[in-house]
């Protein structure tokens, strides 16, 4: 089959890495028949300089068009970069939340797995991090407290800030629908994450969970409070398949499950619309330090693409071979310079590329 994929390579290691997924694509196409056929998009820094703004109406459209997203990342040096005079709404960030909003993604999808190779960069207990983990949050992406209502204003004379955290319940369904469908495909268990021992939001959102559960009868729910989730992270991470939660509690605990992977240049990501599209990006940024030098680890980008196969393709054997390609490299003892450790072979972006794709 053929899959029209709009590319954004961007700025930093952006170009770098990205070349190194679509030679993994590539591989996986001439193996099990898929053409896979790539429009390249400009998006952040490099849009600014073509066009004068962080993302065209036109690139949108070729982004819309596309079957699927896969992006690498944007953004200069914080402070020091070229683009850091212009206003917030110019700079090559505004870029993601354009596309975002302009694609209407609603759902991001961040996986936090340990390999027992990177054990060493686990930040927890050795005891612990024994046990692995492999987890995949699912975090609302359009709602919530960061899209409600905000104000700063006097109040008696008192100035007084307020932002508004409010769901109704489509919004709620339609992510625990992805949430349940992505366990469905995984170890069938959601993890629903609230805080509804005090929030009415969270006591919707507990009821709108429960009824599509029901949908779901092969997949097991279980409830957890915030506060009590983001302590069984660091204590039992292994207990968690499908995390499922809202804008806010997603944003602060995808970060707190990156975390304990202790390994930024392994992270992919995936942020879903409505139907199989998609965008997928690593979940770090573009690096500018270390761009244009042939030793980023693509492997987060790599494994952005094996989640585009699974989830906007529905590709589960394709997206097993590349998960079991970097898996097999990782046994091999190769590795890039962020994730070097005694006794293991250092390689390049490219190198390491290559190496995944002789292995699928
Ligand atoms: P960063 O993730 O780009 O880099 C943090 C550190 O991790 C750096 O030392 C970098 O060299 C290293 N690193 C990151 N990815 C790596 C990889 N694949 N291989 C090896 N090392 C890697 O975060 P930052 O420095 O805070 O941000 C740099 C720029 O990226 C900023 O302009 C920021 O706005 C942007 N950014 C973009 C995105 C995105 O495009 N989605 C996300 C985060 C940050």
């Amino acid at each position: 089959m053929n899959y029209n994929i709009a590319v954004i390579p961007g700025d930093g290691i952006g170009p770098e890495i990205v070349a190194e997924a679509e030679k993994v694509l590539n591989k996986v196409g001439k193996k099990y028949g898929h053409e896979f056929t790539y429009t390249e998009v400009l998006m952040g820094g490099v849009s600014i300089d073509a066009h004068g703004v962080p993302l065209t109406d036109g690139a949108l459209e070729t982004a819309k068009k596309s079957d699927s997203v896969l992006l690498g990342a944007v953004g200069g040096i914080v402070g020091k970069d070229k683009w850091y005079e212009l206003p917030p709404n110019l700079r090559p960030e505004a870029g993601l939340l354009a596309i975002r909003k302009g694609l209407g993604l609603f759902a991001n999808l961040r996986p936090a797995y340990l390999y027992d190779e990177l054990k060493e960069a686990c930040p927890l207990k050795e005891n612990i991090a024994r046990q692995g983990f492999d987890m995949m949050v699912v975090r609302e992406l359009t709602g919530g407290l960061y899209f409600g209502e905000r104000k700063t204003e006097p109040v008696n004379g008192v100035m007084t800030a307020t932002d508004t955290l409010q769901y109704n319940e489509n919004e709620i369904r339609r992510i625990a629908r992805k949430g349940f469908e992505i366990a469905s495909k995984r170890r069938k268990n959601v993890i629903s994450v609230d805080k509804a021992n005090v929030l009415d939001s969270s006591r919707l959102w507990s009821k709108i969970v429960r009824e599509v559960a029901v949908e779901f009868p092969e997949v097991t729910l279980t409830e957890m409070l915030v506060d009590n989730c983001a302590m069984q992270l660091v204590k039992n991470p292994a207990q968690f398949d499908v995390i499922l939660t809202e804008n806010m509690f997603g944003d602060i605990l995808s970060d707190e499950a990156s975390m304990i992977t202790g390994s930024i240049g392994m992270l992919p990501s995936a942020s879903l619309a409505e139907g199989k599209f998609g965008l997928y990006e690593p979940s770090h940024g573009a690096a500018p330090d270390i761009a244009g030098q042939n030793i980023a680890n693509p492997i987060a980008t790599v494994l952005s693409a094996a989640m585009m196969l699974r989830y906007s393709f529905d590709l589960d054997k394709e997206a097993d071979a590349v998960e079991n390609a970097v898996r097999k490299v990782l046994e091999d003892k190769y590795r890039t310079i962020d994730i070097m450790s005694d006794g293991c072979k250092q390689v390049k972006c490219d190198k390491m590329g290559d190496l995944i794709a002789d292995r699928i």
